[in-house]
């Protein structure tokens, strides 16, 4: 972690050391605004998810209007929001490690006040946390993880999702919450039509899977799921009670390229890449963006500005080449130009710091303490 921030607050944008992330605060409000007035009036649970963003300052706006608690992918991405008070954490995954489940349970144990949960696909997977909780004096909650098309983790079938729950039911030491039914490639799927189709399918599998555990006389008050790309058709579907979306508070290229369904709210673009150009020649300008500062899986980040597209990103380097020759600023040596991270998660995984500016100055600088690769 970098102590020191690359900005102070009340500089202009212009100072800011770069590369640095900045958030645009008017339009992050707008975005929480936005999700917080379209789900309120179906009662739906949201329970964003932080892998997006990593950071406490985001999610306790996120709270402030209205959501229910947070998800995490990973044991540390989910500490810090523990640690800071955060009432209900699911660690939206499956864990295993001895270390890691003590730790976790460990967590719990010293934030009493704090629900935190995980997510099951096996049986060895319960009987490690069954061991792990014995040792910490923690109640665990338990969500059995259903797939419903992803084909990343979770059991298939009623009765596998019944022979858990069984398993979870039977240990005082954790509690059988519900079920957890994401479906993360529907997500960037392009068409509405292909997304909302995904989810019909998606919801007739949870429902299947609630029944056969209201069956066996099994609790089942959750079922999550369901992110930015998809969010209307869980909840219209009447089977979920609670929504996972992590990247509409800033977004990012590949959501962009989503085709916009009109019954859905629109986020705006609210996260930057500032970067600083470092070398120009002819038809090239040079950023200090390379893949220490963006992550390119999704591809590479987009400049806010006409005239001139991205070549490619290196270690320390994003190269731009200049499409038009009257089209868009010259760029000079030294000026600080914006682009749109490709995708939001792994860029801001390799950033210590928000730097959050409204009217062009810097307001706030909130430290990103989920990031790292840990465990
Ligand atoms: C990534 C993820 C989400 C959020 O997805 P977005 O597309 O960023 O909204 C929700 N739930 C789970 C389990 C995830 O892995």
């Amino acid at each position: 972690m970098v102590l020191e921030a690359p900005a102070r607050v009340g500089a202009p944008v212009d100072e800011i050391d770069t590369p640095a992330l900045i958030v645009d605060l008017d339009r992050l409000e707008g975005n929480l605004a936005r999700m917080a007035d379209f789900t309120r009036p179906t009662g739906i649970r949201v329970r964003p998810h932080a892998k997006s963003h990593k950071c406490v300052a985001l999610a306790k706006r996120q709270i402030q209007s209205g959501a229910v608690g947070l998800c995490a992918q990973k044991v540390s991405e989910a500490e810090p929001f523990i640690r800071a008070g955060i009432e209900d954490v699911l660690v939206s995954n499956e864990v295993v490690g001895d270390r890691k489940l003590a730790h976790l349970v460990a967590l719990a144990a010293a934030h009493p006040k704090s629900r935190v949960g995980i997510c099951v696909d096996d049986i060895a997977q319960v009987r490690a946390l069954v061991a792990a909780a014995a040792e910490g004096r923690a109640k665990i909650d338990v969500y059995v993880e259903l797939d419903v098309g992803q084909k990343r983790a979770g059991v298939e079938e009623p009765h596998e999702v019944v022979a858990l729950a069984q398993a979870v039911t039977a240990s005082p030491r954790l509690r059988m919450r519900g079920i957890q039914a994401y479906f993360g490639a529907a997500q960037h799927r392009r068409g509405v039509v292909e997304r909302r189709d995904a989810i019909a399918d998606a919801s007739v599998k949870a429902r299947r899977a609630k029944e056969a555990l209201l069956a066996a006389n099994l609790s089942c008050d959750v079922i999550t799921g369901g992110g930015t790309g998809t969010f209307p058709y869980e909840i219209a579907s009447g089977v979920y009670t609670e929504i996972q979306p992590g990247s509409y508070p800033l977004m990012d290229v590949d959501y962009v390229k989503n085709e916009v369904d009109v019954a859905a709210p629109r986020f705006e673009q609210a996260l930057y890449l500032l970067a600083t150009v470092m070398s120009r020649r002819g038809a090239r300008a040079t950023l200090d963006v390379g893949l220490k500062a963006q992550s390119i899986d999704c591809g590479m980040a987009q400049p806010t500005f006409p005239g001139w597209r991205p070549r490619s990103v290196h270690d320390e380097h994003a190269i731009l080449d200049r499409e038009g020759d009257d089209a868009g600023p010259n760029l000079a040596l030294g000026d600080k130009v914006r682009l749109v991270p490709g995708h939001v998660d792994p860029t801001v995984n390799l950033h210590d710091w928000f730097v959050v500016v409204r009217a062009e100055r810097v307001v706030e600088v909130w430290p990103i303490e989920a990031r790292g690769a840990f465990f």
